[in-house]
């Protein structure tokens, strides 16, 4: 298929949606599944992949395998994929790109973190979510406290150093002496790089059955104002110990942010291989099918795997422009805005810019418009006021 040159290179995911068992909060595309259909799926991965070579001389930036649980599959699989991309796209300098596997502990041992190590495998996303026992049942996580430190020391003495870790606050039933004794644990252990995110009961999860609107256990959800308190101190435990807030729920050591997801941020292209995976690039967003066996047998023909293709219009993209660079922490450059819509973002925001402002939770510093901490804690609110009614 025909694509524009990018420059700035292309961000390319890669959703392996196997896991050992589904979470009680999970709603991610992701099952358990058989050795066959593994085997069929990355097959079908390849073909995909296909049928994008060609399309022009597409150098990837970062490559990030997601789920899902990419750990729980065998890593010849990963390898395999890996050595198709570089058949299928330009990747010169293999060692300079940010190569990314998503890890789930209890589903590695030394042999598996040597062969990642290998295979050009570069930072690891571990996900731990709580160190104590009774949250990590309550989540249904595979692991205990114990199996994340074997797989993180193991990882460390194969020579990984880019690992980031991921905790979730606003649990049902915690405290904030439980969250901070999970933070505090995390930091001595000196990831790169953490994220921390609250807990969203999602539709159709047994969470929603538990804890959702009107069901038995709503009450035992933190309330507003214990989230808050939450995120205020991941923010100063964090910086206390090194890590630096770049977006709303992302930290890391000075160089360590995950090129990958900053590049959502900043809306650099992005392919999505897989099942349900999203694409942005020539202006467009692509939805590929969340049906497996459609999948499976129509993965090389973009015409049936993508189920969404849309427009991103002049509207669409300044809103976007606006709510995805606001998440980082240094926020957007009105001279950015300038370049790439042909108009002074004042003329399209003024007036929320300066209401905003009035009310502390936006900062503009000569060229820059960014968020205020008070402004990042309740980000939702805030962004939402950068939809625009309609195109001007
Ligand atoms: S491991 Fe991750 S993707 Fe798999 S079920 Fe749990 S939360 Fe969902």
């Amino acid at each position: 298929m025909k694509m524009q040159n990018n420059p700035e290179g292309l961000g390319i995911y890669v959703h392996i949606p196997f896991c050992v068992r589904k979470c009680n909060y999970c709603d991610f595309l992701s099952f358990t599944a058989a050795k066959e259909t593994k085997e069929a799926y990355f097959d079908a991965l390849k073909r995909e992949m296909d049928s994008y070579c060609g399309a022009g001389h597409q150098k990837p930036r970062t490559i990030y395998f997601g789920g899902g649980t990419p750990s729980s599959v065998e890593p010849e699989y990963i390898e395999d994929i890996l050595c198709h991309m570089k058949k299928c796209f330009s990747i010169d300098i293999w060692k300079q790109l940010e190569v990314t596997l998503e890890v789930n502990p209890k589903t590695v041992d030394s042999k598996k973190w040597k062969q990642y190590k290998q295979m050009g495998i570069n930072r690891i996303s571990m996900g731990l979510q709580s160190t104590h026992e009774e949250e990590l049942k309550l989540l249904g996580r595979i692991h205990d406290y114990d199996d994340f430190l074997e797989s993180f020391y193991e990882a460390r003495e194969a020579g990984f150093d880019n690992i980031s870790v991921d905790v979730m606050a606003a649990l049902p039933g915690q405290s904030l002496e439980k969250y901070k004794e999970t933070l505090e644990r995390v930091v001595l252990l000196q990831p790169e790089h953490i994220s921390s995110y609250s807990l969203i009961v999602e539709e159709g999860t047994p969470f929603e059955k538990l804890y959702g609107e009107g069901a038995p256990k709503e009450h035992m959800l933190p309330d507003e104002e214990l989230d808050r308190k939450m995120y205020q101190l991941t923010q100063k435990l964090l910086k206390d110990h090194g890590y630096h807030r770049y977006e709303i729920s992302n930290y890391a050591k000075p160089g360590r942010e995950s090129k990958h997801n900053s590049s959502y941020w900043e809306r650099i292209p992005y392919i999505g291989l897989g099942l349900g995976a999203s694409s942005f690039f020539d202006g467009k967003r692509y939805q590929n099918t969340s049906d497996m066996k459609q999948y499976l047998k129509h993965s090389q023909d973009r015409n049936i795997r993508v189920v969404e293709e849309e427009v991103i219009g002049r509207k669409e993209a300044m809103e976007e422009f606006m709510f995805l660079g606001l998440r980082k922490t240094k926020g957007v450059l009105k001279s950015d805005f300038k370049h790439f819509f042909g108009t002074e973002m004042e003329n399209i925001y003024g007036t929320v810019l300066k209401s905003l402002s009035a009310q502390q939770v936006l900062i503009e510093e000569e060229d820059v418009v960014r968020l205020s901490e008070y402004g990042l804690d309740v980000s939702n609110m805030v962004l939402s006021h950068f939809l625009l009614e309609e195109e001007r």
